[in-house]
């Protein structure tokens, strides 16, 4: 697909997350006046979750985003991972949703969406935690009256079991096609905010808000958005299994440069010898 087109999305808002560090990433997003996707859990029990003292006015504050043009996602319900099934996409073997039975997903959802409601928060979209969800998520989705997952691996918006999915691909650099960067501020350094800064400045005309992904019109999953998805997710796959690799990683380690350019000739030159030492492990 010709083109990108992208949005924001930070995950894992709680009254307690590290405000400091939202504020901060808020600013940029200020800056260059850019209105992202927020994925809100309705009633967090992950301790992994809390990063900092609770904000009072919470709530006032989902819903001045809300006001300012921010999108609102429900993110699961009580952010818990329960199962092990990693769901439709495969990315994760954790899940608050997949594995778990229709009824009781349904009811997750349903306490869920009661809490936003009351705090006067609408969200239709709905943001998986660990980005698993099943075909019994999708139909509770549905019957509790969401629209759209924000997830998805081919490179458009897609429709799935009468639900629209916007496709959220990466945690840095954007895909092609439709993409959503998924951000989780609670563990972003010093350096991560000033490289994203960078990066939206230079990229700033393939960004739009996030309401904008929203009103793009969505093919039916079977066929090109089936066989993109089917394709990315295995592009993926191979990349981890080269990535984590234990030699592979030694090898960057060893083949690395504060120049840029040093760094890529040497990691190029020393291919051959890497080759070797995996053909070698693997006999
Ligand atoms: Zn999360």
């Amino acid at each position: 697909m010709a083109g990108r087109v992208f949005s924001y999305r930070l995950d894992d808002i709680t009254e307690d997350m590290d405000w400091e560090k939202f504020l901060r990433m808020k600013a940029v997003f200020d800056r260059f006046q850019i209105k992202p996707l927020i994925g809100v859990v309705p009633c967090n029990r992950d301790p992994k979750l809390k990063a900092g003292a609770v904000r009072q006015d919470f709530w006032d504050y989902v819903r001045g985003l809300q006001n300012e043009g921010w999108t609102i996602a429900q993110h699961g319900y009580e952010h818990l991972y329960t199962t092990k099934e990693s769901g439709l996409l495969g990315l994760k073997n954790a899940s608050e949703f997949a594995g778990v039975s229709y009824e009781e997903q349904r009811e997750k959802l349903r306490l869920g969406k009661e809490i936003l409601q009351k705090h006067g928060i609408q969200a239709e979209v709905f943001m998986a935690p660990g980005h698993t969800y099943d075909e019994n998520t999708v139909k509770a989705l549905a019957e509790n009256g969401f629209c759209y997952v924000t997830d998805g691996y081919a490179d458009c918006v897609y429709r799935l079991h009468g639900m629209t999915f916007i496709p959220c691909k990466s945690a840095g650099i954007p895909s092609a096609g439709v993409d959503t960067v998924c951000l989780h501020v609670n563990g972003m350094q010093e350096e991560d905010f000033e490289e994203i800064e960078r990066f939206i400045e230079r990229n700033r005309s393939d960004i739009v808000d996030y309401k904008k992904l929203l009103e793009l019109s969505p093919l039916e999953y079977a066929g090109t958005a089936e066989k993109q998805e089917k394709r990315n997710l295995w592009k993926r796959k191979v990349k981890h299994s080269i990535t984590r690799n234990e030699t592979v990683q030694e090898y960057l380690r060893q083949h690395n440069n504060s120049n840029f350019l040093w760094k890529w000739i040497s990691r190029i030159v020393g291919l051959p010898g890497l080759a070797v030492k995996l053909l070698v492990k693997k006999a």
